[in-house]
């Protein structure tokens, strides 16, 4: 919060009273602390202490059975003309089911469940995991006002470009 105007500080600090007494947060405060929050420069400073302290170990692109980087690259010439750029990719250390995959900005790292690192998982379900992945990269998080806005209509559109796209839903839904 170090160089927030006064506004800001008086909002949180009259946010703050108001859970601790229990009383209603007055909105305009509430729109003033959220404003500030989602505001790109401090968006971006969020991003850059998050990185700085980022203590995440991952266990790297190449698998038992699939290798993410090779995924990628493919799926890059086939739905992007090989314009995306490559991010850190890594599998999962642990069998996440709860996270199958996620992006994330603050390492530039796409993450994706060890549990898809087997035989029985088809190709078309990482393929799937990963290019949804990959969409994140070319539309990035839109604000619409104070909400973000993670899945727009343009990703979705993009998304429903994936030829096996009901059969990965589907094994995905089974997992
Ligand atoms: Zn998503």
């Amino acid at each position: 919060m170090e160089g927030a105007p006064e506004s800001v500080i008086r909002a949180i600090a009259h946010i703050l009273l108001a859970k601790l007494y229990k009383k209603d947060i007055d909105p305009a405060h509430n729109v003033r602390f959220k404003r500030f929050t989602t505001s790109a420069s401090v968006a971006r400073q969020t991003e850059l202490i998050r990185h700085a302290r980022g203590s995440k170990r991952f266990s790297g692109p190449q698998g038992h059975f699939y290798n993410l980087e090779e995924v990628f690259d493919l799926l890059n010439m086939r739905f992007f003309g090989g314009l995306l750029g490559r991010p850190e990719l890594t599998w999962s250390e642990g069998m996440a089911k709860r996270s199958l995959g996620h992006y994330d900005a603050a390492h530039n790292t796409i993450v994706v469940s060890r549990v898809f690192d087997r035989p029985s998982s088809p190709r078309y379900a990482i393929e799937y995991l990963l290019y949804h992945e990959m969409l994140h990269l070319k539309h990035p998080v839109k604000m619409r006002g104070l909400r973000r806005c993670v899945h727009s209509r343009e990703f979705k559109a993009d998304e429903a470009l994936f030829p096996e796209l009901r059969q990965a839903l589907a094994f995905i839904k089974r997992l």
